[in-house]
């Protein structure tokens, strides 16, 4: 997987691309991540990146070139069906079916991190990213945004989590995406607080059967709207 970010704080990648999960990945060549920061295509000197709103009001704006030249120079480095996402309040809402689709995607793709009120809306019009939100808040720029969006594909990625652990079994997984069963560890008694006999059977049959069961009714419970038709009711 190749994934290219437009960020004015590359810096705030770094802890996260060296550590656990995803700094395994990119260490191992599973995962390619290119940070392009957005200052080096700003203007003049200074290279600025942002000016005031034209018709007034509070913040700032990102100007339409360094977006435009920034995104254009990530996207050389893809393949030509690269695909381009602007992190906005206003997209799709982020879901497992996504993050499996950017995990999949041949290309791989561009995600383009906004600041202060956001973009020049015209870089938007010439870019034509797809835009996509993580829910219904305002964060203060697409940079947290963006992370979650690697974190979510990259674990996607076949080998990435290593043999002793499955994306398959998570909530929202193929074939039906009902959420996860409850986990348990040592001890099997804990303040009074016993592990389910089922786990402890040693019957990978009984523990499949009881796995299942509860992913069914946390589903039922917590999350109705996921059962798969001949679930319901
Ligand atoms: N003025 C914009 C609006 O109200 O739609 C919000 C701008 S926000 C302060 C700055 C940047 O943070 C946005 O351009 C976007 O890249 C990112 N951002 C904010 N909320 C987000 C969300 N829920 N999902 C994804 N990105 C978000």
């Amino acid at each position: 997987m190749h994934v290219s970010i437009v960020t004015l704080f590359p810096e705030l990648f770094e802890p996260f691309l060296s550590a656990t999960v995803l700094g395994r990945a990119v260490q191992s060549g599973l995962i390619r991540v290119d940070c392009v920061p957005l200052r080096d295509y700003g203007e003049g000197r200074h290279r600025v990146v942002d000016d005031r709103p034209f018709g007034g009001g509070p913040g700032m704006v990102l100007l339409a070139e360094p977006v435009v030249q920034a995104v254009e120079a990530a996207r050389a480095a893809h393949g030509p069906g690269v695909r381009t996402i602007l992190l906005s309040p206003q997209g799709r809402r982020f879901d497992q079916p996504l993050a499996r689709e950017l995990a999949a995607a041949p290309d791989g793709f561009v995600l383009l991190c906004g600041r202060y009120e956001g973009i020049d809306e015209r870089a938007i019009q010439v870019l034509a990213p797809e835009e996509v939100s993580l829910g219904d808040y305002v964060l203060s720029g697409g940079e947290a945004a963006a992370i979650t969006v690697l974190d979510a594909t990259a674990r996607l990625v076949p080998g990435v989590l290593g043999d002793e652990r499955s994306p398959e079994e998570d909530s929202f997984s193929l074939p039906d995406g009902l959420l996860d069963h409850p986990h348990y560890t040592r001890p099997a008694s804990w303040r009074g607080h016993d592990v389910p006999p089922e786990l402890l059977t040693g019957n990978h049959a009984a523990i499949a059967a009881w796995r299942r069961a509860q992913a069914l009714e946390r589903t039922r419970a917590r999350r109705p709207d996921l059962l798969p038709k001949d679930e319901e009711a």
